[in-house]
């Protein structure tokens, strides 16, 4: 068994040999420990570059995905985001160290219920957890200075466009569920929403309504 130290090591390395450059990205993601996130028996390869499985039929993301996408964001200290599919709640904690305030949201409250436990157990405060049908947002914290969606919408929803501060951005996969996705950033100007085309990505599809569980 490898020592954790050089655990750590490997795993910012790996991670960095993806394009992920940014220091504070890099940082976040050497102090927030994804085996905390990940349960049974995947928590062993919580420090390989793949997704996961976790409960509820989901996917906590590849670790190298989660970095591109937090830089891609390009958050600052004092912006308030939010994040559209909790999941595990990794995303959302890696962010916490970036931002002044992070909101995720989450269809499975089973899944809320399991990275609240996480969040307080790591004593990552600044973070809430809500289960909501994130595809309409979360209006009474609106407008955000960052938007994160973790699950594929065909188009970006419009309630989120919407919840965009202007100079905002909006980070998000979008496309069929299934095929080649791609992630696209939205930055609200004065003027209006400009798109840009990232990488190809794949992720579980955005869906409408609550879960079962
Ligand atoms: N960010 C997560 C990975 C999430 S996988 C992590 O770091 O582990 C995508 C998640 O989006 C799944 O948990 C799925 O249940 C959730 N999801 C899908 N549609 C949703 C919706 N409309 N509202 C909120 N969450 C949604």
């Amino acid at each position: 068994m490898m020592d954790p130290a050089e655990r750590k090591m490997r795993f910012v390395y790996a991670i960095r040999s993806k394009g992920v450059t940014d220091a504070r990205v890099l940082g976040a993601l050497e102090k927030i420990d994804r085996g905390a996130f990940v349960r049974g028996i995947f928590a062993e390869r919580a420090y390989e570059d793949m997704p996961l499985p976790i409960a509820c039929g989901q996917t906590i993301s590849q670790p190298s995905v989660v970095g591109l996408m937090t830089q891609a964001l390009e958050v600052s200290p004092r912006d308030k985001v939010l994040e559209v599919g909790t999941g595990s709640g990794y995303q959302a904690a890696v962010l916490s160290l970036l931002a002044r305030r992070v909101y995720t949201v989450e269809r499975h409250r089973r899944l809320v219920r399991e990275a609240r436990a996480v969040f307080e157990a790591l004593d990552l405060v600044n973070i809430t957890a809500v289960t909501a049908d994130g595809s309409h947002g979360l209006p009474d914290q609106a407008p955000f200075d960052r938007i994160l969606l973790t699950a594929a919408a065909e188009d970006p929803p419009s309630p989120l466009l919407a919840q965009l501060r202007i100079g905002g951005i909006m980070v998000l996969p979008v496309g069929q569920s299934d095929t080649v996705q791609s992630l696209i950033r939205v930055r609200r100007t004065e003027d209006g929403l400009d798109y840009e085309e990232l990488r190809p990505v794949r992720f579980v599809p955005l869906i409408e309504g609550l879960g079962q569980e």
